[in-house]
């Protein structure tokens, strides 16, 4: 006869009741990460594959011992890793995680909620409301906008550039698809995210009906461009569904402005959706916020506070001027996630495209409190001052041509000289950097030219770390071969 006992037997793993040591065990490892980070190499010199050369290639059949599998993990993952939280990371943007938002992390793991309806995660849902409030009141926003957490900024631009469509098409595409819809038009600059063209290609728009408007000398969007393109399309019996502007681009750190953009997008009752990711922190000080005047008016603005206000990925914010817009467009109630209650109550899923949802509130309750606006308004400050300054060191060195300055603290440059060899020369240079480890900077193009990319936004990062970046730079270009 079939024994079928076997499964009842005490499984040997890992208990509740073990947590306790074993959290004990990675916060004495955080400890140690964090007080040796500035000893490591931002980014490993590692090749592709060698980690993976590590690994067994099945799953154990039987349990393995949590000494084991920790030892392993010390022993293996740290070294392959790049360290975004190291000062000297000056790559890409920053992913902060604060040390209040990662004790936030712990709290919310243990708890694990799914926090997709108020009834499954009331604390969360009320939590979310008010952290959105305070972020909102905190970037001098007005009252009228609501919010939500998302996990990133690219479904927040999804969800901006559904809305936008649907609207267009009075909910049309949503009820019956895109099969003899007219032809769809965004429009927004090549200074854009390339999450706006994925959101473009997902809503059934197309690359081809995101009008790229020509830029300004400082690459802001061109005004007079795009009410051009709005009026050709028009004329043309093409759908104008929304406009895209960027406060902060991720190249090179370009700021449309937003008042007479907003203006013509009101004027033709297009939806207009602001992608703030990066730069959008930095407006908690009010000396930034002349660069998004008009922000008022607009439809949708997203803001990552897992870049630069600390609270760790993922945690991306949207306010919305009318909801309602939106969740008409991405919200679904099927029987099995209806819900009653006497009050009303927010269903954060119907705001966004997952239908689970973590609890991410947390981490912000904990990051406002822990470090107060005024703290955060001072790293941010800082950030972008000793970038400026940094900068400057490069523009009088004749070695370097600065290409692009930011408000926000992001600045481009490359080797002097002309055409194809300062690309190459600009390219072997930050390679050297790279492999060297000490700063970590990343790469762009402007204006088909090769260019290093340098911003600071790493909470522990010092004036003496952003200070070490040109000198750096500078012997390693010495050091270059002619
Ligand atoms: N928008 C901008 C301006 C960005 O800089 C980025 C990423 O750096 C994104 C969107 C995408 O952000 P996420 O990683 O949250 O999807």
């Amino acid at each position: 006869m079939l024994k079928i006992h076997r499964a009842q037997r005490e499984f040997r793993t890992m208990k509740y009741r073990e947590l306790p040591e074993w959290s004990r065990r990675a916060a004495t490892w955080a400890e140690s990460y964090f007080a040796t980070i500035r000893r490591r190499p931002v980014r490993p010199d590692i090749e592709p594959g060698e980690f993976l050369s590590q690994l067994p290639m099945s799953a154990p059949e039987d349990a393995e011992g949590m000494e084991r599998i920790f030892s392993d993990f010390e022993r293996l993952v740290p070294d392959a890793m790049t360290h975004w939280q190291h000062p000297r990371f000056f790559a890409y943007f920053p992913a902060n995680a604060a040390p209040a938002s990662i004790l936030a992390e712990q709290l919310a793991n243990y708890m694990a909620a799914n926090c997709m309806l108020w009834q499954t995660s009331p604390a969360a849902t009320e939590l979310e409301c008010r952290m959105v409030d305070w972020f909102c009141d905190s970037l001098g926003l007005p009252a009228h906008f609501k919010g939500v957490i998302h996990d990133s900024a690219t479904v927040a631009n999804l969800c901006a550039v559904l809305t936008m469509r649907e609207k267009a098409l009075n909910w049309e595409g949503i009820a019956r698809g895109l099969r003899g819809s007219p032809q769809l038009r965004i429009y927004a600059t090549a200074e854009n995210h390339s999450s706006i063209d994925k959101a473009a290609r997902i809503a059934g728009i197309g690359n081809a009906n995101l009008v790229q408007i020509p830029t300004e000398s400082d690459r802001a969007m061109h005004p007079g461009s795009l009410l051009e393109a709005i009026e050709k399309d028009l004329s043309e019996s093409r759908l104008p569904a929304g406009v895209v502007s960027c406060v902060g681009g991720t190249s090179t750190g370009a700021v449309d402005r937003i008042a007479p953009i907003a203006e013509i997008s009101k004027k033709f009752g297009l939806f207009h959706h602001v992608d703030a990711a990066w730069a959008g922190a930095a407006m908690i000080c009010p000396e930034f916020r002349p660069h998004w005047q008009g922000i008022a008016g607009v439809d949708s603005v997203v803001i990552n506070p897992h870049k630069w206000i600390g609270a760790q990925f993922d945690c991306s914010v949207q306010f919305l001027a009318e909801p309602d817009l939106q969740i008409r467009t991405v919200g679904l109630r099927p029987d099995y996630l209806a819900t009653s209650a006497e009050n009303p109550i927010t269903n954060y899923n119907e705001w966004t495209i997952p239908l689970g949802r973590r609890f991410r509130a947390l981490k912000l309750w904990f990051v406002f409190r822990a470090y107060g606006l005024n703290g955060l308004r001072e790293i941010i400050r800082n950030h972008i001052a000793w970038v400026h300054e940094s900068r400057r060191e490069f523009e009088a060195d004749p070695a370097f041509e600065v290409l692009t300055a930011c408000p926000f603290g992001l600045f481009t440059f490359r080797c002097s000289g002309q055409g194809e060899l300062a690309d190459v020369r600009t390219s072997q240079l930050l390679e050297k950097i790279n492999k060297d480890g000490q700063i970590y900077l990343t790469q762009t193009t402007v204006g088909g030219r090769f260019a290093i990319r340098m911003t600071a936004g790493q909470f522990e990062c010092t004036k003496a770390d952003v200070d070490s970046v040109y000198p750096l730079v500078r012997d390693a270009a010495r050091e270059l071969p002619n």
